[in-house]
């Protein structure tokens, strides 16, 4: 049976995107069926996989609103084993057209349970908001990993992060875990870095990750190429962080 993690932080710019693609990258590389949920609008794990999202037949959206079917939606990439249900603007209208359904929490779990046991990981890139997109992310998923930008900001979204968790958990998915805390954009030279972790460390003690993702052009670099890094630049400080983490990721299942 596939296990689904939600990628999700409601802070806007904090790695989850890239984390989503480059671990989706390097699970499908290790020889796990993988497979990318987009239900951001902006759509950025579709194109960050080489997917033009105006080339795009149906999307996430034709799932949540229009009953299709995943499986006649979903997109082999050309990425080993790397799979991706693909999002693009249409999505945008999708908040309000759910908030009229009955299942307008459990809608994405819905659609993904036929396909879910086909892929060994499933990996949902999350909107950087709190409204029903990420709801149904986080009610679709067995986990949640969030990523971490290492700058004073992320202690200030923190408890709201946590009231969200508690939330989610409470009414819509009590089986809700925590997968994992990645800190992104690490810089070691900057002493404010190494305090939030710190910081951070005393609300999440056993979940932080050892892999820090250091800040690196190389990982803004690869989406306008349409490549996972392992694929844009297999020996870079970012490929090789992103496999640490896939290492360490999957040393926890
Ligand atoms: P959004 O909330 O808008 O969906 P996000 O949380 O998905 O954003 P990303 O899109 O992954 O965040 O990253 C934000 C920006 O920072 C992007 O331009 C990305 O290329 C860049 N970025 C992400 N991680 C790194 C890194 N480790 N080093 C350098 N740049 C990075
Ligand atoms: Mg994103």
């Amino acid at each position: 049976m596939g296990k689904t993690v939600c990628i999700f932080n409601q802070k806007g710019g904090v790695g989850k995107t890239t984390t989503c693609v480059n671990m989706a990258a390097v699970l499908g590389n290790k020889g796990y069926k993988t497979l990318i949920v987009d239900i951001d609008p902006q759509g950025n794990s579709t194109s960050g996989v080489g997917v033009d999202k105006a080339e795009i037949n149906e999307s996430s959206y034709d799932i949540l609103i229009n009953g299709s079917q995943a499986k006649g939606v979903i997109i082999k990439t050309e990425f080993d084993n790397l799979y991706l249900l693909p999002a693009n603007m249409n999505l945008a209208g999708a908040e309000l057209e759910l908030a009229e359904k009955s299942n307008r929490y459990a809608a994405l779990k819905m659609a993904l349970a036929p396909i879910v046991a086909e892929y060994d990981y499933i990996l949902v890139d999350c909107p950087p908001s709190l409204g029903l997109l990420s709801i149904n992310g986080l009610t679709a998923s067995d986990t949640l990993l969030i990523p971490l930008q290492c700058e004073y900001y992320a202690l200030e979204g923190m408890s709201q992060l946590l009231s969200t968790i508690r939330t989610v958990k409470q009414y819509y998915n009590e089986h809700l875990e925590i997968e994992g805390v990645v800190y992104t954009m690490f810089d070691s030279r900057l002493n404010l870095s190494k305090q939030i972790v710190d910081e951070i460390n005393k609300y999440f003690t056993t979940k932080a990750y050892k892999t820090f993702i250091p800040r690196t052009v190389k990982l803004a670099e690869a989406p306008s190429f349409g490549m996972p890094i392992i694929y844009f630049d297999k020996y870079s400080k970012g490929s090789f962080a992103y496999k640490k983490l896939a290492n360490e990721f999957l040393s926890r299942q």
